[in-house]
């Protein structure tokens, strides 16, 4: 329906667009979930959550013979809860390198 089919009433009508919660840009959608966000929001939030999701697919088997192992030698969730909470993304990316000078590194012997 294009503007000239409406009657000169509706045509005057406006509606107050709303800005994004997350930058402030307009304008922006009243999405399900009580997020008022521009498309570029928007599409940050669904990727943020699309990574945490699939992280912790990948994640959870490990992690919860990990919990198990540590549990069974006497450490507390909360213990386990705060090593992980001290955890960044740095310490993980900085693993693969420890465990290989651990192992003797490569050319080693
Ligand atoms: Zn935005």
């Amino acid at each position: 329906m294009t503007t000239d089919t409406l009657s000169p009433a509706l045509t005057s009508l406006t509606v107050p667009a709303a800005r994004c919660d997350a930058c402030g840009a307009v304008p922006a959608l009243d999405l399900p979930g009580g997020y008022l966000e521009c498309a570029r929001c928007h599409a940050r939030r669904v990727m943020f959550q699309g990574a945490e999701a699939h992280l912790a697919a990948e994640l959870a088997p490990l992690l919860g013979i990990w919990a198990q192992h540590w549990q069974a030698a006497g450490l507390t969730e909360r213990q386990l809860t705060d090593v992980l909470e001290l955890m960044s993304l740095t310490d993980l990316a900085a693993q693969p390198e420890a465990a290989t000078a651990a192992e003797g590194g490569e050319g080693s012997e």
